[in-house]
């Protein structure tokens, strides 16, 4: 069981301590935005945030890789133009895979990675490197570090796989940033002065996050994050693909059999064609899909209007509310009291999506950042305050989820609460709850459930102990969280002074980061049923440990009880041990009973103390 001395306090980042962890000036960091659909690279030089381009003048690079049957790989715009001839051997979003299982979220990719024989790390460093080559490039000097921006919902697995990328690709990771905290920072950079609550709507290709970020003097913290992992522009895309395959594009859609779905490399271009009608649509109200020889002999030519594509779009759109009226909700704040939405993300140029944000926060949004490129701004932003090229500002980042313990009982005991601002560092004393307990089981929980059984397990560690009394052995367990959100468990055996560290590296066994957000929705959909679960077994542990302690009281009295208080006194118990078998767990009656045999053991209690200090007094011979 748990008591509540901490032996840390609560360490939130300061401002010292982020400028503190600064590294040598001089060296550059590049600042980097790994996206699901497009990446961009930066580095502040002479004290302004600017992004590279490449050979070509591009400073959007696609993230994808071509895996060449000749072991050759194609990186960029060039891996894109290949993808209609070799979808097998092109991956693209690889982002949506990075960290998880294998097969794990759903989504079929068109490429099997084990056939490439690479991984989503690999294939991650593959873009990485070249990014850091753009960069060297451009700047003439090799680089080495680096910050990289990942979406706010990642767990650890996603931000530490993330981190391995950066490291294959010949590049220290100095800091893992969310990308809304990003985009708010460059948002806020011309405006240091200024006290604003903002809103970041981001819509990107694959991933839709939204975050609520205070700014205020240089320094920004984000106050709850939200999203949804599998939500972006290719939902749209294949949304709209469907619509054409089913025919229903006009007259001429109906010229398109869906009979041969299984032809990738045709089904490539088709979405190719339609993200480049989709972007159209942005501007024009109606658009023309077109792709000669489409079906074999026939050509497809669809029609496609503002209007329809309004109609498929919504309700993936419409998925986007629930999240902002959630992360709100979590920062406290009301939408009238937000001074600004940015909008980030290539997805966040649909009309429609601008007309919904308008009616979610009741406000226009603010459009002044090219949505492309704002997280990778921020992402540079950050590199320079790490390098020590910029000053003055600040970044303070929130857990997503929150972190704890199993105590006894199975219950959940939280040590860092979900939107915490990291780093941070958090920790409790716990005891043994019942005597000669040989070790201690200490599982590390994430998730917003009160039973430990409905949250993750991240890890565990084990205390071996002495055999004692209940309450002997005290262990410290301290949660410590760094700048990158990467978790780690400290457990001190304080009897002998030895640690046990659990660094969490790999959760993607145990974690699946599909249901961060339907642990959340769980949260709140059971959060009647958990707590009555909480409180049944915070009472029925009160009720096993009353019940030995006053049949061990009887027995010590013997016959100075009376029979009567005695009857009572039985009674009670058998009260107590009635309710604990009923199967509805009914708190009101265990607590009243508990209730009960406390009362009825009360002048027992006070007869055993004064009997205690008779028998002291006798002995001391004082009496
Ligand atoms: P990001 O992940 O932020 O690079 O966003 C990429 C997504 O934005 C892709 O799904 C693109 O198709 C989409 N996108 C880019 N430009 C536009 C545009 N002008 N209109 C609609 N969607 C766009």
């Amino acid at each position: 069981m748990p008591d509540s001395s901490p032996i840390l306090g609560l360490d939130l980042g300061t401002k010292e301590h982020a400028l503190a962890s600064a590294a040598t000036e001089g060296s550059p960091i590049l600042g980097i935005d790994l996206g699901t659909t497009n990446s961009l690279v930066g580095v502040v030089d002479s004290g302004f945030p600017i992004l590279l381009a490449d050979e070509e003048g591009q400073r959007l690079t696609p993230s994808a890789v071509n895996y060449g049957a000749d072991g050759s790989h194609i990186v960029g715009a060039a891996a894109l133009r290949k993808r209609a001839l070799e979808p097998q051997r092109t991956v693209t979003s690889v982002k949506r895979l990075i960290g998880r299982r294998a097969g794990e979220g759903g989504w079929q990719p068109p490429y099997d990675l084990r056939q490439l024989d690479t991984s989503p790390v690999e294939v991650s460093a593959d873009i990485l490197k070249r990014l850091k080559a753009i960069a060297e490039r451009a700047l003439e000097q090799p680089v080495s570090r680096a910050v990289i921006t990942v979406p706010a919902y990642f767990n650890d697995a996603q931000r530490n796989a993330t981190k391995q990328a950066g490291e294959l690709a010949g590049l220290t990771v100095e800091r893992i940033v969310s990308e809304p905290t990003a985009a708010a920072l460059a948002y806020g950079l011309d405006k240091l002065d200024e006290r604003k609550k903002i809103a970041v709507y981001d819509l990107g290709g694959g991933t839709f996050d939204i975050s609520v970020l205070e700014m205020r003097d240089g320094v920004f913290q984000v106050l709850s994050t939200a999203g949804d992992t599998q939500l972006g522009g290719d939902d749209i895309d294949r949304a709209v693909v469907a619509h054409v395959l089913k025919g229903q594009g006009g007259q001429e859609g109906q010229g398109v059999r869906a009979s041969s779905p299984h032809d990738e490399g045709r089904m490539a271009s088709l979405l190719g064609a339609v993200e480049a009608a989709k972007k159209r649509l942005s501007t024009e109200e109606e658009v023309r899909i077109e792709l000669p020889f489409f079906d074999g002999v026939q050509s497809l030519s669809v029609e496609l209007t503002r209007a329809a594509f309004d109609k498929l779009a919504r309700p993936l759109i419409e998925r986007t509310r629930a999240h902002c009226l959630r992360a709100l909700s979590d920062a406290k704040v009301k939408p009238e009291e937000l001074d600004e939405v940015i909008l980030v993300g290539g997805s966040t140029r649909i009309p429609l999506v601008r007309s919904y944000v308008e009616e979610i926060f009741g406000r226009v949004p603010n459009t002044s950042q090219n949505p492309d490129e704002a997280v990778a701004l921020g992402a540079v932003i950050q590199a320079g305050i790490l390098s020590g090229s910029l000053k003055n500002v600040l970044l303070l980042d929130v857990t997503p989820l929150s972190l704890g313990i199993e105590t006894f009982g199975g219950l959940m005991n939280i040590i860092i609460p979900r939107n915490s601002t990291i780093p941070c560092k958090a920790g409790e004393m716990f005891t043994n709850a019942v005597a000669n307990q040989k070790d201690m089981l200490i599982r590390v929980l994430q998730g917003e459930r009160e039973l430990a059984k409905d949250n993750w397990e991240l890890g565990r560690i084990e205390i071996p102990f002495p055999p004692g009394a209940k309450g002997s052995a005290r262990v410290g367990v301290q949660f410590a969280i760094d700048a990158n959100g990467i978790l780690e468990v400290l457990a001190r055996d304080t009897a002998t002074g030895t640690d046990t560290v659990l660094a969490i590296q790999n959760t993607a066994v145990n974690v699946d980061d599909e249901r961060v957000e339907q642990m959340i929705a769980e949260s709140v959909e059971y959060a009647f049923e958990d707590m009555n679960e909480r409180v049944w077994t915070e009472a029925r542990l009160k009720a096993e440990e009353l019940l030995p302690a006053v049949e061990a009281a009887l027995g010590q009295f013997g016959d100075a009880v009376t029979p009567e208080e005695k009857a009572v006194i039985e009674a009670a118990a058998a009260q107590v041990r009635a309710v604990l078998t009923t199967p509805e767990h009914d708190v009101k009656a265990l607590k009243a009973a508990n209730q009960a045999l406390d009362d009825a053991t009360q002048e027992l209690a006070v007869r055993l103390v004064e009997q205690a200090m008779e028998e002291s007094l006798v002995r001391r011979g004082l009496v």
